[in-house]
Parts: structure tokens; sequence; C-alpha cells
């Protein structure tokens, strides 16, 4: 079982979003728990607070040490006596990763690396941030979900969450659906149709229509090389540098970039 310990200033927010398809039903089978903790439980003074005014002037609020340090520290000890596993730096402890936007591009290597897993502390700001000594003495790490700025760190949280728990073993209906999906290859998936066979004149693909298997597999291939090639080169580049595509994947690409040309030129 994977266990995931959340701090969080909004538990509920992500216990509601939890509750729905995939995840949901992982929870229900016992594939994964999830926890939370809320720094306000740790917060003292009449006024309770767990965020200050910057040092140094400036707009905003700062996550104060004293509870998210707290919070951090509740959340991990539960993660490792569950585990039975220690948490933080070194090798082969359970990492408290810091949400942020300033972290590592969160990616579907780092989704299957934490679905390998015994479990993770995923630590979601608020803010302009948590002060920089909680980081400096509670984060092994810090993902980022991409270049642009949330208000808080609970949506990044979920995003991680959903894309680790779709990859363990019995959370989809169908374990090939994780096998088959986008990046699992390193290539994008193949389009999808399903009923009615035309809609709005647009019809579905006749290889598809047909139950011939290997014809169908040879044309997903070649719609998942090709639209990656169209879509994303990064990706067949980095096909290329870890020993390029096979004989077969290039002509299907070839085939694909021909049939194109075909298509925009009649
Ligand atoms: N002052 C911070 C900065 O400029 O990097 C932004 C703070 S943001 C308003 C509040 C919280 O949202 C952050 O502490 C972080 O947990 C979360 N967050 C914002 N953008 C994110 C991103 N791209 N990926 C992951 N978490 C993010």
């Amino acid at each position: 079982m994977l266990r995931i310990e959340v701090v969080t200033l909004f538990p509920e927010m992500l216990r509601h979003a939890l509750g729905f398809g995939v995840l949901g039903r992982a929870l229900e089978r016992g594939l994964v728990t999830v926890g939370t903790e809320d720094p306000r439980r740790y917060a003292s003074g009449p006024h309770r607070s767990v965020d200050g005014r910057p040092y140094g002037g400036g707009p905003g609020m700062v996550g104060m040490p004293g509870p998210w340090s707290a919070a951090i520290d509740a959340a991990a000890s539960r993660l490792a006596a569950g585990a039975g596993r220690p948490v933080g730096p070194g090798a082969g402890a359970l990492p408290r990763v810091y949400l942020s936007a300033q972290g590592v591009r969160f990616g579907q290597a780092t989704a299957r690396e934490f679905a390998s897993g015994a479990g993770f502390v995923l630590v979601a700001g608020r803010y302009e941030g948590l002060d920089e000594r909680v980081l400096e003495s509670r984060i092994d790490r810090e993902i980022s979900l991409g270049d642009f700025v949330l208000s808080g760190g609970e949506f990044a949280a979920l995003a991680v969450i959903d894309a680790v728990v779709r990859l363990l073993p019995g959370a989809l209906g169908d374990e090939r659906s994780g096998q088959q999906e986008s990046f699992a290859e390193g290539l994008l998936d193949w389009p999808h149709y399903t009923r009615p066979v035309e809609w709005e004149g647009r019809c579905v693909p006749e290889v598809l229509q047909g139950g011939h298997h290997a014809q169908i597999a040879r044309w997903r291939r070649k719609q998942a090389l090709g639209r990656t090639w169209l879509r994303r080169p990064d990706l067949i580049a980095a096909l290329e540098e870890r020993g390029g595509l096979d004989r077969e994947s290039r002509s299907l690409l070839d085939e694909f970039l021909a049939e194109r040309e075909v298509e925009k030129n009649g």
C-alpha cells in the first residue's frame, strides 16, 4: 500500500476532491492512504497565526516556521510509523516534497518513481510560500507542475497524487490503459474514437472498424509516432538519444509523414 501525507491549510478541499473516479476507487480498495496535517493545529498565540509579514517588507504573507515545521514533522512521523521506513534525506528514505513553482518539473518519470516507493509527504504552500528555513530544514525535494503560479499547493498536490495513484497496480479498470497512454513509452497517445461511426460528417478511420488486431496496432503506433513528432519533437529527440527509433518505428513515422503530405496537398 502506498502512503501519502499532505500538509495543507485546507484538508477538507483535498479530502473532497480525492473521493472521485480512479482516486476514490483506489482509496476504497486500500491501494493508497492519504492523510492530512493542518499547520493550524500547531499554531500558538492569541490569534493562532500560521503566517506572518515578510522581513524586508513587501506584499503578501509568509508561512511561519513553527506551525509548518510541526505539521511536516507530524506527517513525516505518521508516514514513517506506517511504512516502517525512515523519512527525510538520504538514500532509501521517504521524501518530504514541497510543491513549488521553483521546483524541478514534475513528469511521468517522477510519477513512476513515487508509485514504486512506499510513500511520501507533500507540502502544499500558501501565501508567498513558506519561510525559507523550513525548506532548508524539512524539505528533501521541490517539485513544480510548470512555469505558472498557483494560489496554493493543494492543486499541485492533487495532480501529483492522481498521476501517481493511477500507476498503482489495480488502480485502473484495465491495466493496459496505463501501459498505452501518453509518456508510457516516451510517446504521446494515439487518437481515440467511439460510437457513432459517423458524427457531423466525420468518420471513424476504417482500419479501427474492422477487427484486424495487427493492423489496428500498426495504425495506432503510426499515429502515436506521428503526433509525437508533430507536437512534441523533444520526445522524439529524447528517444533518438536513448538509441533511436527501431527500423519499424522509423518506417511507420515516414509513412505517417508521407500520408500527411498527400492530405495537405490534396
Ligand atoms: N512566491 C512564490 C513564487 O513566486 O515562487 C509563489 C507562491 S504561490 C502564490 C503559493 C503556493 O502555491 C506555493 O507555496 C506552492 O506550494 C504552490 N505553487 C504555486 N505554483 C506552483 C507550481 N507551479 N507548482 C507547484 N506548486 C505551486
